[in-house]
């Protein structure tokens, strides 16, 4: 794929893991999108006070030995996480079909994969100040994130 936005650092398989390590992935190509994501869902299952996450094709990730415990609490949300620390691994979306969004902090290379730009900023924590140049989306930023 040459249309890719997030591949300036390598083409090197991108490698991750959960908190306790049982859960392992890695994913044949570089996410195609990272970006914050302010809203509330995200807060709740991550425990921060804002996500950030990397969109990726679905069948470029692989999970070993498995994506743990699947969890469905919002219609067309499918959320994964570890089945032993229960980290938060996955996010799939019914209106973002063939993508799947893991936490950009369980990237062993975070570091070379910034957001680039910030979903349901008008969620965002009033005394959270992050004072970057990206782009704001107030609602979803589905039109930005979806497949490409
Ligand atoms: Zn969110
Ligand atoms: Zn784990």
């Amino acid at each position: 794929m040459s249309d890719r936005t997030a591949t300036s650092c390598t083409e090197a398989p991108v490698t991750g893991r959960c908190y306790c390590g049982v859960t392992t992935f890695h994913a044949s190509a570089p996410p195609s999108f990272v970006a914050y994501c302010h809203c509330a869902d995200c807060r709740r299952v991550t425990g921060a006070p804002v996500a950030a996450f990397a969109a990726f094709r679905c069948e470029e990730v692989t999970f070993a030995p498995d994506e743990g415990r699947v969890v469905n609490t919002n219609p067309g949300v499918t959320r994964s996480f570890c089945g032993s620390c229960g980290s938060p691994l996955a996010g799939r979306y019914d209106y973002l079909p063939g993508m799947v969004y893991i936490g950009v902090g369980l990237l062993d290379q975070a570091d070379a994969y910034p957001p680039a730009r910030h979903a349901h900023a008008g969620e965002k924590l009033a005394w959270l100040h992050i004072t970057d140049d990206l782009e704001r989306d107030v609602g979803s930023a589905r039109d930005h994130l979806g497949p490409r």
